[in-house]
């Protein structure tokens, strides 16, 4: 599943259709995207979600586990959403399209989104005082509190604030909570730069791997929290708070 970079370097690549009118639109999917066709599109993200929008609705499109996307270039399977503009055409597959009606500022707290510019981390952490009980593996995930983190971001972020992943959010002193939530922002724009050079595997220190390279000992590998998403971590140097 595309985390938040991802989603941004998509936002990127499509800046070459903001302002430009769809000149035809098609797919597969059951939203009424006929509306669509004249209006002129540009394009915003938070979290996950990347969003086109027009001047009264927003096309939320969410990637989801197997979503893909081609701009100026197609697959061979029927897109859900394709959109045809004077130069050149983006589109979707395998995706969810939702049409968010209105003021796309109604739908979204732009400061929840760790890549955004409003991004507030004393809001993320007066969210994180909500839940004390939660073990900070799923509170991470919790797109209402840290949109845009994913799996990914979560176990590295972990594993550079050497905090295990089934600590109780409310038994972590407050200096790491911080740490812990400017570090969602910090490795967030890392993983964007290096993705961009195909390389963001190369960096990481904790996800998919099997050694702890600070303590020379093996990582766990085990499906954490409620969410039940693979954590890899170090018991030797990640704190378990309780
Ligand atoms: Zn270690």
């Amino acid at each position: 599943m595309p985390e938040g970079p991802s989603v941004v370097i998509l936002k990127e690549e499509t800046q070459q259709f903001s302002g430009q009118k769809v000149i035809s639109v098609s797919g597969n999917t059951a939203v009424d995207i006929q509306r669509i066709k004249g209006k002129t599109a540009s394009f915003k993200t938070w979290g996950k979600h990347f969003l086109i929008c027009f001047d009264d609705f927003t096309v939320k499109i969410h990637l989801l586990m197997f979503g893909t996307y081609r701009i100026n270039e197609r697959k061979e399977t029927t897109p859900r959403l394709s959109l045809v503009f004077s130069n050149g055409e983006l589109n979707f597959y395998t995706c969810s399209v939702k049409i968010l009606e209105g003021d796309i500022n109604l739908h979204y707290d732009w400061s929840q989104d760790i890549m955004n510019k409003d991004w507030d981390p004393e809001k993320a952490k007066q969210n994180l005082d909500k839940i004390p009980k939660q073990k900070i593996c799923d509170a991470l995930l919790d797109q209402d509190i840290f949109s845009g983190v994913g799996n990914i971001i979560k176990n590295e972020v972990l594993y550079r604030c050497y905090t295990h992943p089934e600590s109780l959010v409310g038994a972590i002193p407050t200096d790491k909570i911080k740490e812990l939530i400017d570090e969602c922002s910090v490795y967030s724009f890392q993983f964007l730069e290096w993705k961009k050079k195909f390389e963001l595997k190369k960096h990481w220190l904790a996800h998919t791997k099997s050694v702890c390279l600070r303590c020379n000992l093996p990582f766990i590998k085990k499906h954490t929290g409620v969410k039940r998403r693979r954590s890899f971590f170090c018991t030797n140097c990640q704190n378990l708070y309780q």
